[in-house]
């Protein structure tokens, strides 16, 4: 009964989410510079039409992901080329289309084409220069997560041990200024908490996390939001975006997967092998196979109630991080096609129709809008 519910709600609401990994995922698979890319078959992936169609996924943020070993300028490219990639992805399937706002995102869902609007996933690729802020705006990027694993120009990482500013360097502080003129959206997964404290003082508009869960189910890791800056997103009118990894959502999955990282990377270093070898993967699916680490999508639910019981309903999405998690999904929400089977879990959890629209689409896009208005480009 509920499922068949699900998927209706499935079918009506615009389905966003606010990080997909899918241009990192073609990357990978040597596909950067490919023109024409055809993702309307079934893939090993998490993300590929058929599997949005089944989930009624509607409004994926690519993932515009930049690795923190990479200088500014090669940053710089690696960002314009990811986007074109973007671009390549879009102009060769029909049923997916361009999306700046949430109203083309209403219009492409009128005219059944899933959206494919861009995040930029580690600030480093602005370099000192607030005018590529401007620049990437103008190519479709709508927020920016401002560091990804290391420190950079503009703050420090929740995943460094080194502490370099404290929170957001001088030139950090300008770029929220200018972030919140010009209406691109600050994200916040990543960051550091004293640089998550820093921003919340100085912004003027909602902001997002467009990958993360509560740290109250995963003790000790900084990289999740703990209560207090949950409520201080939701008096900001922002949105927390709940990541979906096993390893967000369940403090066992958590130990158990930062174990297998730390023996699969001694094993790495002992044997002397590159960290993009394809044994370094197997040994990693081996380990993962022997100690079944996984979380299940019931702790991806707790993670929704908790949002849901400290804060209500108005700030939680989703930000499932598909593509970019590897093999470290949990049960039952393995790829894109599974958001469906989260809705019958929201339903079965009691959540009113009104709540699920809200969390499907209409907290994201509450903020996204603000954003967007009377901004100065
Ligand atoms: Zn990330």
């Amino acid at each position: 009964m509920n499922k068949k519910k699900a998927v209706k709600y499935s079918k009506d609401f615009i389905i966003a989410d606010g990080h997909i990994d899918l241009p990192f995922r073609l990357n990978k698979e040597g596909l950067l510079f490919e023109k024409s890319i055809n993702l309307n078959n079934e893939t090993s992936g998490n993300f590929d039409i058929p599997k949005a169609k089944r989930g009624g996924l509607d409004c994926p943020f690519m993932a515009i992901y930049i690795p923190s070993e990479k200088s500014e300028n090669e940053a710089y490219k690696f960002a314009n080329s990811l986007i074109d990639l973007v671009e390549n992805i879009i102009n060769s399937n029909k049923n997916l289309s361009f999306a700046n706002s949430p109203a083309d995102v209403f219009k492409n869902f009128n005219n059944n084409k899933i959206s494919l609007p861009m995040g930029m996933e580690n600030g480093s690729a602005l370099g000192s220069e607030l005018n590529n802020l401007k620049y990437f705006f103008s190519r479709g990027i709508r927020y920016i997560t401002l560091t990804h694993a290391k420190n950079n120009q503009i703050c420090d990482s929740s995943y460094d041990s080194i502490r370099k500013w404290n929170g957001l360097s001088d030139f950090g502080k300008l770029l929220i200024n200018e972030m919140n003129n010009i209406g691109m959206m600050i994200d916040v997964s990543h960051v550091s908490d004293e640089t998550f404290f820093d921003i919340i003082k100085i912004t003027q508009k909602p902001i997002i996390a467009s990958h993360s869960s509560p740290r109250a189910l995963t003790p000790g890791f900084e990289r999740n939001l703990n209560d207090e800056m949950i409520e201080l997103i939701a008096q900001n009118e922002g949105a927390v975006l709940v990541n979906f990894g096993s390893a967000f959502v369940n403090s066992r999955s958590n130990k158990m997967f930062s174990e297998i990282q730390n023996t699969v990377e001694t094993w790495r270093v002992k044997n002397n092998f590159k960290i993009e070898d394809k044994k370094v993967e197997e040994y990693k699916n081996l380990l993962i196979k022997k100690m079944n680490p996984f979380a299940d999508i019931e702790d991806v639910l707790d993670a929704i109630d908790h949002v849901n019981n400290l804060v209500g309903d108005d700030y939680i999405g989703f930000g499932s991080d598909y593509d970019g998690l590897g093999n470290t999904l949990p049960n039952n929400l393995k790829d894109v096609s599974s958001y469906v089977n989260l809705l019958e879990g929201l339903i079965n959890r009691g959540y009113s129709r009104e709540s699920i629209e809200k969390i499907c689409y209409k907290n994201f896009f509450r903020v996204w809008d603000a954003n967007l208005q009377n901004h100065q480009t």
